[in-house]
């Protein structure tokens, strides 16, 4: 093959799907990840219909195979411990907008671990793991790539690089692309546990947001567990062993509900929180996709769906760039508008307006919160307008409609 490759750097999300797109157009890649394999943690757990729609489009059984791993949530409530009101939205009010009326509740690993596995089939792709990108050159028609591994220091030519690499991604560093935003005070602490929340919550849905006036959190069910995911409280100045200590989370989850005798916990994560979007998506032949170029708070689990939906939108260019000869900064251009606008108008306001709504302490914001949100669940018209919002159903067809 003559053809340099295109190189993604990253085999989160993004860049595995984005890889296995361009291998079925017979592409030559090579994906390459730090991690010595797939990285199993306890991220995004939600999948939006437009994501499962282009997932579908790949083929290969992959939708198969994470529909029949996850949990299908279709329907999804808001929760209002003062009152005990509780606003479901029911998603098959999307079913003549989708053929998947509702939300896959799926770790991300599964989807990563299922595209790899498909990779392995095409011989135009090689996947190297422990290989870290370092940096990087760019020629007029080349990207020169080092990565470091166990042997040292490597160049990789390709034709583009594609930095899939995460928040912390050293392609946008390395390109001086700065990524504008900010980090809020208060960490969230994600922790799991097999306690069955559905026996003791009357008709618990699997996606849950709960507002109570001390401390609101959210509560959702995976394929193999519950997560609650709480905010943690920046003016007490705990540190990050006492937030992650078996008393402080127990603590946590017996506020939620005080079951007797202690939660069995699982995994536990704290994390920072960003709102943040780089200030372009690309510079001549490399090109940024998913946390790597935006990242925002998970309420909307918008994060890793916003990141897919970017790698589908690269994707469908650079096929027209390698294979029909169009040009990459045309095409990376408009990759820019279509999706980096769009992060700025829509998941980074929707995001905050989420937390915010979240977080209000002041009794007339909870009330008038839940009245809206019970008025919108019970009107049809009104619940799938606010569907179609947080399903990410208009947002895809906005920004695909950017000329
Ligand atoms: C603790 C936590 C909880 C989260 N919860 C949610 C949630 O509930 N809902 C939601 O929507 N989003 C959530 N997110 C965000 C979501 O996980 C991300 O939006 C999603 O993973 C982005 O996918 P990605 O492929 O862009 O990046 P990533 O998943 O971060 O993948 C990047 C990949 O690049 C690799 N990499 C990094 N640097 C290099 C390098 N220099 N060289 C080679 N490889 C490299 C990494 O190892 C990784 O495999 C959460 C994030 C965190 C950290």
């Amino acid at each position: 093959m003559n053809q340099l490759p295109i190189v993604i750097c990253g085999a989160g999300p993004a860049g595995s799907v984005l890889a296995l797109y361009l291998a079925q157009r017979n592409i030559p890649i090579i994906l390459f990840e730090k991690s010595s394999s797939l990285p199993i943690d306890l991220r995004a757990s939600t999948f939006h219909p437009p994501s499962l729609e282009m997932i579908a489009s790949l083929g290969n059984g992959v939708i198969e195979e994470i529909l029949t791993k996850g949990l299908i949530a279709d329907r999804y409530q808001y929760r209002d411990r003062c009152t005990d009101q509780v606003a479901c939205f029911e998603m098959d009010l999307l079913a003549d907008e989708t053929p998947y009326p509702f939300r896959l509740q799926l770790e991300q690993y599964e989807l990563t671990r299922v595209i790899g596995d498909k990779l392995r089939c095409y011989d135009n792709v090689e996947v190297r793991f422990g290989h870290r990108l370092v940096g990087y050159n760019q020629g007029l028609d080349h990207v020169d790539v080092e990565i470091e591994t166990d042997l040292g220091i490597q160049t990789i030519r390709g034709s583009f690089l594609v930095g899939a690499d995460g928040a912390q991604s050293q392609a946008r560093k390395t390109s001086g692309i700065q990524y504008s935003g900010f980090t809020y005070e208060e960490k969230f602490l994600v922790v799991s546990t097999q306690f069955p929340f559905e026996s003791v919550f009357d008709d618990l849905a699997w996606v849950n947001y709960i507002a109570d006036p001390e401390e609101w959190c959210v509560v959702l069910r995976t394929e193999k567990i519950w997560r609650v995911l709480f905010p943690t409280d920046p003016t007490k100045h705990q540190s990050e062993d006492t937030l992650l200590s078996d008393d402080f989370i127990q603590e946590r989850l017996h506020h939620l509900y005080n079951k007797a005798g202690d939660y069995d916990i699982g995994h536990r994560t704290l994390y920072k929180v960003n709102q943040r979007v780089a200030e372009t998506y690309y510079k001549e032949r490399m090109v940024l996709v998913g946390d790597a170029c935006h990242i925002n708070n998970p309420l909307g689990g918008m994060g890793m769906n916003g990141g897919i939906h970017d790698a589908f939108n690269l994707a469908k260019k650079l096929v027209e760039i390698v294979n029909e000869g169009a040009d990459h900064i045309a095409k990376f251009e408009h990759y820019n508008r279509q999706r980096r606008d769009l992060a700025m108008t829509f998941i980074q306001q929707h995001t905050i307006a989420n937390k915010q709504l979240m977080e209000a302490t002041d009794e007339k914001i909870q009330v008038d919160r839940q009245r809206f949100l019970m008025a919108s669940a019970a009107d049809p018209v009104k619940a799938k307008e606010f569907l179609m919002e947080r399903a990410m159903i208009d947002c895809v067809r906005d920004s695909e409609a950017v000329l």
